[in-house]
């Protein structure tokens, strides 16, 4: 609501009026002064009579009589070309055929009104973060809930930690009790969700996002992208709005790869330095980067970016964990019975989850860089019954787009439950997680997408697992044998 103050705000006091706004009120009364200038406006802008480009290129026009404006360059040429000119100009008033410019005639060469259409930039509305806009930890769950299946305790560990990293940052209590950052540390096989978890989150809190491969990440100097380049694509991620890139997320994943190399006599460019590299960052500092462009070139402006609020999320397989932490377990409890307990943990499913910070230093993660990452947590791997869940539960789940897509043709789309089962075990062995599952549905769907909008007859597609399994095909039913389209 605009309060009576802002309402008798007029052009000369806007200033003074918009610092007052900034100190005593929030955000949203700025919003307020901004739309009461908006009222004025009526998607016309002037533009300059001797160059032609409009006032939201040159800057403020300046007005000159009987309706002509002309941009502060253009005026600034004009006055310059007379006071370098040796010419008298009193004389050439005298000479004969020399006519000066009369600006009533002017007028009339001018169109009634100096101005065009502005070009319509849609209004881009952001969530501010502010406290009461951060959707509580359950809320954030319950919303991951509808995109991500299973993942149960990662779902509430990065919910906990995104809620109190944003209450962090809106508050911004930084007096002597100093909030830690939660960036979070991800671990879990290949295709378990980790970039999808982030994606999702960073969508349904409406901040930028950039995901980045810690494979190709080097030390400045080295071939390869200089760490500082993760901010350059948030940068470009938040429309090179530095105060929203501020606020993002930056996803590093493959974080394991960049783990110190054992017995390396050769200088580590990509390993440790890179970690020691990435201190910095995920800490907070200031960062010089260039905007629009990936590289720092004397082309391009650079801009500064605080890493202070944006979150990091590291992510990674982390093979042959699985081995560290178990050997760290049999030996510590009991040496005589080492081989047991050795058995028993390797057919221990959830043994990541017993991961210890102790694990990753041996693993090659440095000390300093895992003291940075407060949040570790672990993503199961999907087993038969999660990746059907996954084809179908989703809110976007890749059965439902297809099914959409049919029933655009009004054609109906089944897959039976048996087809379902078939495509999991087929992704269950190509071990990528739930990666596979799309790759293995869009083969075997080419032939249907191509097939049937051929002939209007079709009514109803059941897929089968025969089809899928390459023995049989699926039931197709003309219209009219077919039950009625489902919703
Ligand atoms: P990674 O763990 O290797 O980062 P991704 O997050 O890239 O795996 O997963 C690949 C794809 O698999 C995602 O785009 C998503 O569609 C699907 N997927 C993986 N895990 C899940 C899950 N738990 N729930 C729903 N979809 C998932």
């Amino acid at each position: 609501m605009k309060s009576d103050k802002e309402l008798t705000i007029d052009e000369t006091d806007e200033k003074e009026a918009e610092v007052v706004d900034g100190v005593v009120e929030d955000k949203k009364d700025t919003h307020a002064t901004v739309s009461h200038e908006d009222d004025n406006d009526d998607g016309y802008e002037k533009f300059c009579m001797i160059c032609h480009r409009p006032e939201s290129v040159t800057g403020k026009m300046i007005e000159l009589p009987n309706n002509i404006t002309v941009c502060p360059d253009c005026m600034q040429k004009s006055f310059d070309t007379m006071m370098n000119s040796s010419m008298d100009f009193s004389k050439l008033m005298n000479t004969p055929g020399v006519q000066f410019l009369n600006m009533a005639d002017l007028e009339n060469m001018m169109p009634k009104q100096q101005k065009v259409k502005k070009k319509k930039e849609k209004p881009k509305e952001y969530k501010t973060l502010d406290l009461k806009n951060i959707p509580a930890p359950h809320k954030i769950k319950a919303r991951l809930d509808e995109y991500v299946v299973g993942q149960e305790y990662a779902k509430k560990a990065i919910s906990v930690a995104v809620y109190n990293h944003y209450k962090r940052v809106a508050t911004n209590t930084m007096d002597d009790i100093e909030i830690e950052k939660s960036n979070m540390l991800m671990i879990g096989p290949t295709g378990s969700g980790k970039t999808y978890l982030v994606k999702t989150l960073a969508k349904l809190l409406d901040v930028p996002l950039a995901i980045t491969d810690a494979t190709s990440l080097t030390e400045a100097g080295y071939i390869g992208d200089d760490i500082e380049s993760v901010v350059s694509k948030l940068l470009a991620a938040a429309d090179n709005d530095v105060e929203r890139a501020e606020n993002g997320i930056i996803f590093i994943d493959e974080i394991d790869k960049i783990a110190k190399k054992k017995n390396s006599s050769q200088r580590d460019v990509s390993g440790e330095s890179v970690q020691q590299g990435l201190l910095k960052l995920l800490e907070g500092s200031e960062v010089e980067v260039p905007v629009g462009a990936n590289s720092k070139n004397a082309m391009v402006p650079l801009t500064t970016v605080n890493t202070k609020n944006i979150l990091f999320i590291c992510g990674g397989a982390f093979p042959g964990l699985d081995e560290i932490i178990i050997e760290r377990l049999s030996h510590k409890t009991s040496i005589g019975f080492n081989a047991e307990l050795k058995d028993k943990y390797e057919h221990d499913k959830n043994i990541q989850d017993k991961v210890t910070v102790e694990d990753l230093r041996s693993f090659g993660l440095i000390p300093e860089f895992i003291g940075r990452l407060p949040i570790i947590f672990t993503l199961k791997g999907l087993d038969k019954d999660m990746l059907v869940k996954i084809l179908k539960e989703p809110k976007n789940a890749i059965l439902k787009q297809y099914k959409k897509l049919l029933a655009l043709d009004e054609v109906n789309l089944i897959f039976s439950d048996e087809s379902l089962e078939a495509i999991a075990e087929k992704a269950m062995k190509k071990d990528t997680g739930a990666r596979a599952l799309r790759a293995i549905i869009e083969e075997f769907m080419l032939d249907i997408m191509y097939e049937i909008p051929k002939d209007d007859s079709i009514g109803q597609v059941t897929i089968t697992k025969e089809y899928i399994e390459g023995t049989g095909g699926p039931i197709i039913e003309l219209r009219g044998q077919s039950t009625p389209l489902l919703q």
